[in-house]
């Protein structure tokens, strides 16, 4: 890391002491920047990066709520408004029980710069609650989701903070919550949420636009090489609303994908996995991938253990946060690799990142293979502003540029700081500098 930058980032550290994962996220952003500030002294002058990794506000709340047999629960909620200099804050709302600050904070730093990154005029932010959604009825979530609201709407709108889903959050959370959020605000103001229904103002593509961004930025970082999807054979981590789409993205470019995994295991498809089998289970059923493989003849179910064991040309991690090891990714290399493009946010630990750098793979980091989610919640926002709604096949086709936009802009970007090929210092800096551009001309924010 450039000297310059060390004492700030102690500082950050020192500030927020035992949130790991947004240490982790911070100091991989430092790591890339010192270029940066050779050809910006203004930046360090204007103490950018010190505002930058304080939230602009943080909002934690009481979640209470009751259960189908009238036992009361209490959760807590969050909401991070990272940075609003490029836009009304952004950012999905995650239900795990993992949630505490450390991992909303580290949400809403990625956020800024993959939103930088869209091109489109969305600032960062994250959200959440420990509440655990598995094994609840839908009445018990609707119970939460709707206390969640009762806080959260007072600091939400369409021009201040526009949430949407993530792990946890679906299609009918959103609905739960939207549908609270006009209750006690009495306004039907569809850009305050995205990932609506599509016959209540949400986006076609949108439940896609993750899982299919992924994909079509893998193919622009193979393409660089003479490559494509055709014929790869692709390992996926998770199964939910990421893993599902890019396994079908990646399928639909002559792919096969062979494993697939959820928080209890994997399960191997050398035939290729059946999607439609696969979303059924997991999101009509809400099931697990032990019923996937106990319904589809060839597939099998390994219990615990990694779905990295599985050896792959390409690797989509899709799951979670540091899913993916120094020695998983050691382990991807041998067998055989060629690349990795992150659907999940910081699912890379920094030594997986560091193997797959120093073996040449090409390697695409969350903040910029994972935005075509947020880049559609965009597309959502400005159908909701003209009170439209676009075709799929046009919605698609503004995916696809998006996506392609952001690989070129992280490869010239690369290129442009010396470090051709590398994404990871290309979406850093390509994010960063639009950021610190919009915070400085707004004076001291
Ligand atoms: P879902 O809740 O739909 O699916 C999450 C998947 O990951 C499930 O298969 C889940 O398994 C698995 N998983 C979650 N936590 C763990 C864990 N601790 N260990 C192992 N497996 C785990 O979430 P999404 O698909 O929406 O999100 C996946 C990732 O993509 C997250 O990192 C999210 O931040 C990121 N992302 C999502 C976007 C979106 O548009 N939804 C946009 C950009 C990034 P199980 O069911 O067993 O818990």
């Amino acid at each position: 890391m450039d000297s310059r930058l060390e004492g700030i980032r102690d500082t950050v550290l020192a500030r927020n002491p035992g949130e790991k994962e947004f240490h982790q996220a911070v100091i991989e952003v430092f790591e890339s920047l010192g270029p940066v500030h050779d050809r910006h002294p203004e930046f360090l002058e204007g103490a950018v990066l010190e505002r930058l990794c304080e939230p602009e506000r943080q909002i934690i709340f009481r979640v209470p709520w009751t259960d189908d047999a009238g036992r009361v629960h209490v959760n807590r909620g969050f909401r991070v408004e990272f940075n609003s200099a490029l836009g009304p804050y952004k950012g999905g709302l995650r239900f795990h029980p993992s949630v505490y600050l450390g991992i909303v904070k580290f949400l809403g730093f990625e956020q800024i710069f993959k939103n930088a990154l869209t091109g489109m005029p969305i600032g960062g932010g994250k959200g959440g609650s420990d509440f655990d959604p598995r094994g609840r009825s839908d009445a018990e979530i609707m119970r939460f989701c709707q206390s969640f609201m009762t806080e959260l709407y007072r600091h939400i709108g369409e021009y201040t903070d526009v949430p949407a889903g993530d792990i946890g959050v679906g299609g009918r959370e959103i609905g739960y919550l939207f549908g609270q959020y006009k209750r006690i605000t009495n306004r039907y103001e569809s850009g305050v949420l995205t990932g609506k229904g599509i016959s209540w103002g949400g986006s076609l593509v949108r439940p896609e636009a993750t899982g299919y961004g992924t994909v079509i930025f893998a193919q622009e970082m193979l393409k660089t090489r003479g490559q494509s999807f055709d014929g790869q054979r692709v390992v996926v981590s998770g199964s939910g609303n990421v893993a599902i789409h890019a396994i079908a993205k990646a399928q639909s470019l002559g792919a096969t994908v062979v494993a697939c995994s959820d928080s209890a295991g994997y399960v191997v498809d050398e035939a290729g996995i059946d999607v439609e089998l696969l979303r059924h289970i997991k999101e009509v059923e809400r099931g697990r991938l032990t019923e996937y493989a106990a319904r589809r003849g060839g597939a099998t179910h390994v219990t615990g253990g990694s779905v990295w064991d599985v050896n792959g040309t390409v690797a989509l991690p899709c799951a979670t946060q540091n899913e993916l090891d120094g020695d998983a990714a050691a382990k991807l290399v041998s067998n055989g690799l060629i690349a990795a493009a992150e659907g999940a946010n910081m699912p890379s630990t920094r030594e997986a990142v560091s193997v797959f750098q120093e073996a040449g793979i090409l390697f695409g980091p969350g903040k910029a293979a994972n935005a075509g989610g947020v880049a559609t919640s965009a597309l959502e926002m400005q159908q909701n502003a003209s009170r439209d709604s676009w075709t799929f096949e046009h919605t698609e086709q503004r995916l696809t540029e998006i996506m392609v936009g952001i690989h070129d802009r992280c490869a010239a970007t690369a290129d442009e700081y010396g470090a051709p090929g590398n994404y990871v210092v290309g979406a850093n800096i390509g994010g960063f500098v639009k950021v610190a551009d919009a915070m400085l001309a707004q004076g001291l924010i």
